[in-house]
């Protein structure tokens, strides 16, 4: 029976169907207020519109994927003709299709030359998932399957599976118990803002990831197989670490012959003005995982992506690495994601970013906010950003009720018509690459009444 949403579906309520049926992410359903769910309709560029008729600009991409904004008809025809032409196809008993293998011929095109193969996935928790495993085999093919361990960071964001939570270190996703696998470790994060101790940032940089190094002493050398990281920590408020830290860890992970993993998923697809994160903070990575750019969040999507060496080594030596999935390498998820690769390199969007949009958003932020009474720091390069809202600035203060603050400010942008998301106090910024200046200047001014209102209610001003 659907008497619950049964008149409501007669009406077309979608509020309450959602209200009733779903389990929804990252929610406490006993703290949901039924007048906040938002209803969206429809999307074209950078705005999406509400079953009111109100405009948001997109001040997020969705969720940090729709990098080439919302119904952009090259995405639907690849997609629509791929479904006429072949509409499934597994990659199970060695079976190819064009599309697959077209977005790999482009994908490493665009990617640096270390990198050899690539296994796809559905989204970025699969790929970060599997990744666990990956790790323990090359380990095992390379004659030393005692390094078993994995290293990942405090406040780091891999996913929600079991395996791609226990990489992370969100403390809320380990608090069932056993979520974190045995051996799975965690060092801290390199959040300058939040330290403070006698250090200056460069060394600090240094001493975050000296952390590593400790941690991997700590357990035996012999036993870490890997250490996992966000080039710039996404959901975990945008944190951009101190321009020593990535050096240092790529020496820690080539001292100790520990593979240095990037979860690419947020940072990839010329987020940053570069094509990956690690190419902006400079260090090579031995794997890399990808998901949400590379599809413009059309059709989920996302990938392990494999040095050559590593790559080769499972291919060449033989023996079964136990992992397939239905939709690995799907056909109309591949046909998207060429048509979106085409649109980012051909169509210049990742060019544009480096050269003209990221500096314009860099510079407006700043030239609007660093004064600004609320804001105690401001990082990012090229289409991301995030802003610390402080209780006084130059002090690295923070507010007691960081969170409430933050959401506070979110709830204020909506409210202007502007998506974006907190993280405590930190307000994160990441518009679709293809925004105008017309559109990061609509951004900026909605974003500067949501400050104004959160200053306001907080008797900053
Ligand atoms: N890694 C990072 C850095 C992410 O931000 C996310 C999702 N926000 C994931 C992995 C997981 O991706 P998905 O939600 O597609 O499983």
């Amino acid at each position: 029976m659907n008497d619950i949403v049964g008149h409501a579906l007669a009406q077309k309520d979608y509020r309450q169907i959602h209200l009733a049926r779903h389990l929804l992410p990252f929610e406490d359903h006993k703290f949901l207020k039924p007048e906040d769910a938002r209803v969206i309709v429809r999307g074209k560029g950078v705005h999406v519109w509400d079953d009111s008729g109100k405009r948001f600009l997109d001040g997020l991409s969705g969720l940090w994927c729709t990098t080439l904004g919302y119904g952009r008809p090259e995405l639907v025809a690849a997609a629509a003709a791929q479904m006429e032409a072949l509409s499934y196809c597994s990659q199970y008993f060695n079976t190819a299709h064009p599309a697959v293998s077209e977005l790999s011929a482009k994908l490493f095109e665009l990617l640096p030359s270390r990198y050899g193969r690539i296994l796809y996935t559905n989204s970025g928790s699969e790929a970060n998932d599997i990744l666990i495993k990956l790790v323990r085999r090359y380990w095992q093919l390379a004659g030393r399957p005692e390094k078993r361990v994995l290293i990942g960071r405090h406040n780091g964001y891999h996913g929600a599976t079991v395996g791609s939570a226990s990489l992370g270190g969100m403390k809320v996703m380990h608090e069932l118990g056993d979520t974190v696998l045995a051996e799975v470790h965690h060092i801290a994060e390199p959040y300058w803002f939040g330290y403070q101790g006698p250090l200056t940032e460069q060394e600090f940089g240094l001493h975050a990831a000296g952390e590593l190094e400790k941690k991997i002493l700590a357990l035996g050398p012999d036993t870490v197989g890997a250490f996992v990281a966000e080039p710039f920590q996404g959901a975990g408020g945008m944190i951009f670490p101190p321009s020593s830290y990535w050096p240092e860890i790529q020496r820690i992970c080539d001292k100790y012959q520990v593979l240095l993993c990037a979860d690419e998923v947020v940072g990839g697809f010329g987020r940053t003005g570069h094509w990956f994160a690690h190419e902006y903070f400079g260090f090579q990575p031995d794997v890399l995982t990808i998901a949400k750019g590379l599809t413009s969040g059309y059709v989920p999507m996302g990938g392990l992506v494999l040095s050559a060496r590593i790559g080769d080594m499972l291919a060449e030596q033989g023996g079964l690495f136990a992992h397939g999935l239905t939709y690995q390498g799907h056909p109309v998820a591949a046909a998207v994601a060429v048509a979106t690769l085409r649109l980012l390199d051909e169509g210049g969007v990742v060019d544009d970013v480096q050269r003209i949009l990221g500096p314009h958003l860099q510079h407006r932020l700043r030239q609007a906010f660093a004064e600004h009474v609320l804001v105690g720091e401001i990082q990012g390069a090229g289409a991301v950003a995030a802003l610390q809202l402080a209780p006084s600035r130059g002090s690295k203060q923070r507010f007691a009720n960081e969170h409430a603050v933050g959401l506070y400010c979110m709830r204020r942008a909506q409210e202007h018509g502007l998506i974006v998301r907190t993280t405590n106090a930190r307000v994160i910024i990441a518009p679709p690459l293809v925004s105008t200046l017309a559109e990061v200047d609509e951004l900026i001014d909605k974003l500067g009444a949501a400050l104004d209102d959160t200053a306001r209610a907080l008797k900053m001003r």
